[in-house]
């Protein structure tokens, strides 16, 4: 489980989501501090819609607001519906291509079969023989194109870690100058001859090659600086890809594997997939592993990177709306930054039978994570599995387009709607318990890979109550800013 820094700002804060005098909050304003209760606490999510309605009223005290104001705000949002069926979804939208299409391109390993799923959800990998709890499954050596990670780049352009894998260079100059791990033009270096060689875009994106200015260097180095500044992963991603292909159709025995292989995933428009999103990223969810900034309006940052992208590859014929249909295929595709094509076929289950296991040089393992017979799907989790079923299902709906109705999923809401007293408990956490839960997470939260490794079921982390009741913080005040460890 990764683990990152950020900076809440709380509700208390006058410059905060909530006027002080704002009696008649508008839409945006409910909908914001239901994502941020919702973010502050996650297993608020859990909370029926009259419990729910207590606490964003206990919090905004000033707030003119009925319950029935509050069903129909998150009901516009796409955030609740009485009826599970009736919150929107794409996944009806997203393209693939035909199994016998895509089945030469993907070269799949023995031990699996690309097959069609009976129940309409598209495409699914299974078994063709029994897998023991433990067994590898599959590997993938290498992504689709690999992805320099765009936190390093600065890193990487003072030769301080390897201009492919990211990780630290701890050769000595004169061993780097002896085995050729430099470029011969400017500061990169890489950890490993392996690494150098898979590198095939650095040449073309950063120094001037001929291959007919099909590359801009000084384009791609605007491009590259705008999607590190607006954090905009994929748009990156995309634009590696892109020169991917480029540079392995300037091969002369080139078979365009990663056009093909890129062509041959499922794909759905960035636009369609944030219109069906709860239109913030206030709460977090929206491409959260991804990183790619979603503002309330994304279409300037799209347009701008549009417009680097078309400076960057003078000569492609990309539009728009194609240029968006990556940014949302690299989104649905990728699992740490990278695009692995075969595990991208991998249907969800939030109790999944395979984990993965990444090697450090951008290689991937699929394990049995529990007896798999032949004949059955192989399942992954593209959620945190330790996520409430609220939260996750969100999750795969905003991102994925699907609600999900796996087993546990299913059990799970069952449980919630016989079980009255779980609900009022977790209602009266206090942001006490809150924080103190965040920050002991690591130690209080059983390790996430140990999890997935073990095969047991995955138990939910339901905080004790500290009886503190659910009286608003009145008289504590904190900083407007808290800085608190959160999950990625
Ligand atoms: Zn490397
Ligand atoms: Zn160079
Ligand atoms: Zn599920």
């Amino acid at each position: 489980m990764h683990l990152k820094i950020e900076t809440l700002s709380l509700n208390d804060d006058k410059n905060g989501t909530v006027g002080r005098d704002s009696s008649l909050p508008s839409e945006q304003q409910i909908r914001d501090d239901v994502l941020l209760l919702w973010r502050e606490e996650p297993e608020t999510e859990e909370l029926n819609i009259h419990e729910l309605y207590q606490r964003i009223t206990t919090r905004n005290p000033s707030w003119k607001l009925s319950q029935e104001d509050l069903v129909a705000v998150l009901a516009l949002y796409n955030l609740y519906s009485t009826d599970d069926k009736e919150l929107k979804g794409y996944a009806d939208r997203i393209e693939f291509s035909s199994v016998e299409k895509s089945t030469p391109v993907l070269e799949i390993p023995r031990g699996v079969k690309l097959k069609l799923c009976p129940d309409g959800r598209g495409r699914g990998l299974f078994a063709k023989k029994a897998f023991l709890q433990g067994d590898v499954v599959f590997e993938d050596l290498q992504p689709l194109a690999a992805i320099p990670p765009i936190e390093k780049l600065s890193l990487m352009g003072a030769g301080k870690v390897c201009s492919l894998c990211g990780s630290s260079i701890t050769h000595s100059p004169h061993f780097i100058m002896m085995n050729g791990l430099d470029c011969e033009v400017c500061g990169a270096v890489w950890c490993s001859a392996a690494c150098k060689k898979q590198d095939i875009t650095h040449c073309f994106l950063k120094h001037i090659k001929g291959k007919k200015k099909l590359i801009s260097p000084s384009g791609w180095a605007k491009y590259e600086q705008y999607c590190r500044e607006n954090v905009f992963v994929a748009a990156y991603a995309i634009g590696i890809i892109y020169a991917s292909i480029i540079a392995e159709r300037g091969n002369k025995n080139s078979k365009d594997i990663i056009c093909k292989q890129f062509a041959s995933l499922a794909q759905i428009s960035q636009r369609t997939r944030r219109n069906v999103s709860d239109s913030t990223n206030l709460g977090g969810t929206f491409d959260a592993s991804s990183g790619a900034v979603t503002t309330e309006d994304p279409e300037p940052v799209w347009q701008k990177a549009f417009s680097l992208f078309q400076e960057s590859f003078p000569h492609s014929d990309i539009s728009l709306e194609a240029f968006l249909i990556f940014i949302g295929k690299y989104n649905i595709n990728q699992v740490n930054g990278q695009i692995y094509t075969l595990y991208s076929l991998i249907n969800h289950d939030c109790e999944p039978n395979v984990r993965l296991e990444f090697n450090g040089k951008l290689g991937l393992k699929l394990y049995a994570r529990k007896p798999i017979q032949a004949g059955e799907e192989l399942l992954t989790t593209y959620v945190n599995p330790l996520h409430g079923s609220k939260l996750r299902r969100r999750e795969l709906r905003v991102n994925w387009g699907f609600l999900c109705h796996c087993t546990r999923c299913d059990r799970e809401l069952e449980i919630r709607m016989s079980n009255p007293t779980i609900k009022s408990s977790i209602a009266r956490n206090s942001l006490a318990t809150q924080k103190r839960r965040k920050s002991s997470m690591r130690n209080a939260r059983p390790d996430l890979h140990e999890l997935l490794k073990n095969g047991k079921e995955f138990e939910l982390d339901i905080p004790e109550n500290p009886q503190i009741g659910n009286r608003r913080r009145t008289s504590v005040r904190f900083d407007t800013k808290v800085t608190v460890a959160v999950e990625e």
